[in-house]
């Protein structure tokens, strides 16, 4: 079956095959997940599903399929706004005057959003929400359903994507990384948290961390309070959607030497020199510090003040 290419994830893709089988395409769908979870792999692929001239849904070898999987279908839009952060309201009302076009060639016209919508645009949305053309596909991909109206949300089939088990992404790894040694694909597998898309980021970035990370892992190592300063200062400067990144990898790097001390799993060597040089406790401490740090930094809080926060706070 065609939805093979998404890996793990089984019951998601039993459940969508059996209802695509039937021709049971619902109007609309979110899925969500984290980065590098296979939302795009999976928006594709359910494309292809619903235009598939078989009943083995995606074929991946009709006609439709193929021009589905090679982005050509005159009935598969993507609608992006690579200028702003959330897609225009404008090109949300454009796709919604679009969907009364009946297709082209296709049994369906499928509208796929990867990038985040605004309020406004999702109150535009939520007008075909109400009342969709028999032949309407709409596919929202978000990595934070949960900040979504519960009025968009409730309208859809939610298909959320987990992290894989760690023999499925460590051979895919392997697959696709011949030349990797086996402690840099468990370390990248353990980094990304059991998403593919993170893996083989990290894998393909040579595990290289950030001059910020490097440096706050030697002064938490040294329990060097200054040294964190010199970090944490400059990054008061820094833009929101920079700034969390930073936070997000100095987090991940902790938990991953929580879990090296419990013996679990291979590390990268900045998680060793973390996981040699504190205790479980005082990870845990940090690891609640920065969870929160970001929390808010998602929320309204000012980088500033965040980064003021954990001068003090991680110790
Ligand atoms: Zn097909």
């Amino acid at each position: 079956m065609g939805f093979e290419s998404l890996l793990g994830n089984e019951r998601l893709k039993e459940n969508l095959q059996m209802s695509l089988q039937k021709d049971h395409a619902s109007h609309f769908y979110l899925i969500s997940g984290p980065a590098g979870s296979g939302k795009h792999t999976l928006a594709r692929l359910l494309s292809a599903a619903v235009q598939c001239e078989n009943t083995n849904r995606p074929c991946l070898r009709c006609n439709s399929c193929r021009k589905v999987m090679a982005n050509t279908h005159p009935d598969c839009i993507t609608v992006i706004d690579p200028d702003h952060k959330t897609v225009a309201v404008k090109l949300v009302r454009d796709a919604r005057a679009d969907i009364y076009v009946m297709p082209n060639e296709g049994r369906r016209k499928v509208y796929i959003f990867p990038q985040e919508l605004g309020v406004e645009g999702q109150n535009a949305l939520l007008k075909i929400l109400e009342e969709p053309p028999q032949y309407g596909v709409f596919i929202l991909l978000s990595d934070n359903p949960e900040k979504l109206l519960p009025t968009v949300r409730s309208r859809c089939t939610e298909l959320s994507l987990q992290a894989l088990p760690d023999s499925v992404l460590r051979s895919a790894l392997q697959k696709d990384f011949p030349q990797a040694d086996a402690d840099s694909l468990a370390a990248a597998a353990a980094r990304s948290g059991g998403y593919l898309g993170q893996a083989k980021q990290i894998l393909e970035s040579g595990s290289t961390f950030s001059q910020q990370a490097q440096d706050f892992t030697r002064a938490f190592c040294q329990r060097d309070s200054l040294g964190l300063v010199q970090v944490l200062v400059p990054m008061e400067k820094w833009k929101r959607d920079q700034a969390i990144p930073e936070l997000q990898t100095w987090l991940s790097l902790l938990q991953e030497a929580l879990i090296f001390r419990s013996g679990m799993q291979a590390a990268s060597p900045l998680a060793r020199q973390l996981a040699a040089a504190r205790s479980s406790a005082e990870l845990m401490a940090a690891i609640s510090q920065l969870q929160k740090s970001i929390e808010y930094a998602q929320g309204n809080v000012s980088v500033a003040a965040i980064c003021g926060h954990l001068q003090w706070s991680l110790r």
